[in-house]
């Protein structure tokens, strides 16, 4: 050894000294055969609440000669914990939206009674139709969606455009069929121009769904695109970000979906519907 590299190898040690590291072993050769690597021998550690002196001491003084010290290494951030998404439970309770009258279950029937020519929201004035719902009213699934648009005006019934023949095709493809489940919507009365329903709306309509719904007891409610999910289950968060996943909802259970119109316009996000629907075949097949 000669006397630079030993004037080098002193310089090195005087700065690790400083540092509170007494010494060093070697590491054994991995499995892979990467070279063996010196490493320090430290100290054992203080608590973190009494850190090191040296770790608030001012860095070593460093000359021309000093060796650029080792950069520790950072610590490993901690893993963060998954939250569990509890959504909140609608504002109007199922029960709190019937009727004080009412004593036992309820049909569909006395409902679409109870709602008669309504004219409890502004909706009323430009509608054709009421669109209440339709299908099965013993299903295990009930779709809500938005509101009626055009066709659904025209006809009295949900979901029978464009729309309404994707929703089919996707039941097709899972094994479903129509007249087995019930198809409603957040609020009766087509928005003008298919806008989305405003707050007071759904807070007239509402409770009727929450009856429907009631009087049905589905095993599973599939909520079709974002206001459905933030009347069935007030959750306020995109739908592409929550669709596929299974809520409470009272005694039964709840899944978010994008709506058949959004697929329309944006026609590779078939896959979410289709994955989605595979999600509502295997519930309700219990798997
Ligand atoms: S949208 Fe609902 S609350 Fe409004 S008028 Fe139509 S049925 Fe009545």
């Amino acid at each position: 050894m000669n006397n630079e590299t030993r004037k080098e190898l002193t310089a090195w040690l005087e700065f690790y000294q400083e540092l509170g590291i007494e010494g060093f072993y070697r590491r054994k050769p991995t499995t892979t055969g990467s070279a063996p690597i010196l490493e320090a021998a430290r100290p054992p550690q203080p608590m973190a609440a009494d850190p090191p002196k040296h770790a608030l001491s001012p860095a070593p003084t460093r000359t021309a000669t000093a060796p650029t010290p080792t950069p520790l290494k950072p610590a490993v951030p901690p893993v963060p914990v998954t939250a569990v998404i509890r959504p909140p439970m609608p504002v109007v309770s199922l029960f709190d939206a019937a009727p004080a009258r009412r004593s036992g279950p309820e049909t569909l029937e006395q409902i679409r009674q109870d709602l008669g020519d309504c004219r409890r929201c502004k909706l009323a004035p430009t509608r054709k139709t009421i669109v209440f719902g339709d299908g099965n009213p013993h299903a295990e699934l009930v779709f809500v969606g938005e509101g009626p648009g055009a066709d659904e005006d025209e006809q009295g019934l949900p979901f029978v455009g464009r729309a309404g023949k994707l929703l089919n095709r996707m039941m097709e493809t899972v094994g479903l069929k129509r007249q087995d489940v019930y198809i409603c919507n957040v609020v009766k009365c087509r928005p003008p121009g298919n806008r989305t329903p405003e707050t007071d709306e759904v807070e007239a309509c509402s409770p009727f769904l929450y009856r429907q719904i009631e009087a049905i007891k589905p095993r599973l409610v599939c909520c079709l695109g974002a206001p459905a999910v933030r009347t069935v289950l007030g959750i306020k968060e995109g739908i592409t970000k929550i669709h596929g996943r299974f809520y409470d909802f009272g005694s039964t259970r709840a899944l978010a979906t994008v709506h058949p119109a959004y697929v329309l316009r944006n026609p590779r996000e078939e896959k979410i519907l289709r994955e989605d629907f595979e999600k509502i075949r295997d519930f309700l097949q219990g798997a």
